[in-house]
């Protein structure tokens, strides 16, 4: 695996190989790679010729500074399991490679209502940041595909909106939620969770599973605070949202009109490790 930390030798390598009709796959994350990313890495690798990992944690994303600092960083294990799964290329920029002009007085990018919802609402400036560092690395990397996971569903809504924005060629791929065996879905923040918490945890998928049990038959306000009920008594310990929305927009429901898809989504605390999960409701 090449592993290039200075953006334009990543850019002249890849024009290079684009040049010889070589079809790039871009995967970025933040690191502490688990099973979730490299499946990612594995989708993009069954569809490319050269398969991009980016590992960089993003300063501007994070509103909450102790989230940042606490970040869990695994490199050396990260750059072995991409090694072990044949990814050609590994991006490790330093923060003043991404801003070279520093992180402030920076462009903003009109997000409407998507940023004013869920993790828009409960993390001010969190998605202006994932396109600021988005917008960075598709234009260092210009990808034919790119690969995210619909376990940061709002995220991939806010992507494919920036890819509008900025009028870019390229195809975005969601990818499912890869998850425990018992449910809990995989997250580079699990690693800061007890084992007692991790099993806990759980409780997450469980109230997924019965939101997706309960919602053509109740109403979305009495289904959410019993989902609610069963995450407090699991043992977490605050919960930002529970929401029942249109799939398609996020709009918030309160019931369902049989027609429109819909998504649970959830965002809770275990500790002060903050969990967010969502589940399709209308697939079957
Ligand atoms: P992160 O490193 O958490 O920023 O995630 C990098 C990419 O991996 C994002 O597109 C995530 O949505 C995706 N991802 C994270 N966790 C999972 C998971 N459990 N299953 C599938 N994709 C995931």
């Amino acid at each position: 695996m090449l592993i290039f930390k200075k953006r334009n030798d990543l850019k002249t390598y890849l024009k290079e190989q684009k040049s010889n009709g070589k079809k790039i796959g871009f995967v970025p994350t933040m690191g502490a790679l688990h099973e979730g990313h490299i499946f990612l890495v594995q989708s993009s690798r069954k569809e490319n010729d050269i398969t991009v990992v980016s590992i960089f944690v993003n300063p501007t994303q994070f509103n909450d500074p102790e989230d940042f600092k606490k970040y869990p960083v695994t490199i050396e294990s990260d750059i072995y399991k991409l090694e072990l799964n044949q990814c050609e290329v590994l991006f490790l920029p330093s923060v003043e490679e991404i801003y070279p002009e520093g992180e402030d007085n920076m462009e903003h990018f009109e997000l409407g209502y998507l940023e004013t919802v869920l993790e828009g609402k409960f993390r001010p400036g969190h998605f202006q940041g994932v396109c600021k560092v988005m917008k960075r690395l598709l234009n260092i990397v210009e990808p034919h595909n790119l690969y995210m996971g619909q376990k940061d569903y709002q995220q991939c809504m806010v992507v494919k909106k920036l890819i509008e924005l900025l009028n870019l060629s390229l195809r975005l791929h969601i990818c499912p939620t890869f998850r425990e065996p018992g449910g809990l879905a995989m997250s580079s923040r699990n690693l800061r969770l007890s084992p007692g918490q991790k099993e806990s945890a759980l409780a997450i998928y469980k109230m997924l599973v019965f939101v997706k049990k309960g919602y053509k038959d109740k109403n979305f306000n009495e289904l959410k605070e019993i989902a609610g009920n069963l995450l407090y008594q699991a043992g977490f310990n605050a919960i930002d949202y529970i929401e029942i929305v249109n799939a398609d927009n996020l709009e918030l429901l309160e019931k369902w009109d049989k027609k429109t898809p819909l998504v649970a989504v959830v965002a809770a605390f275990m500790g002060d490790v903050r969990l967010i999960d969502n589940m399709i409701l209308t697939n079957g």
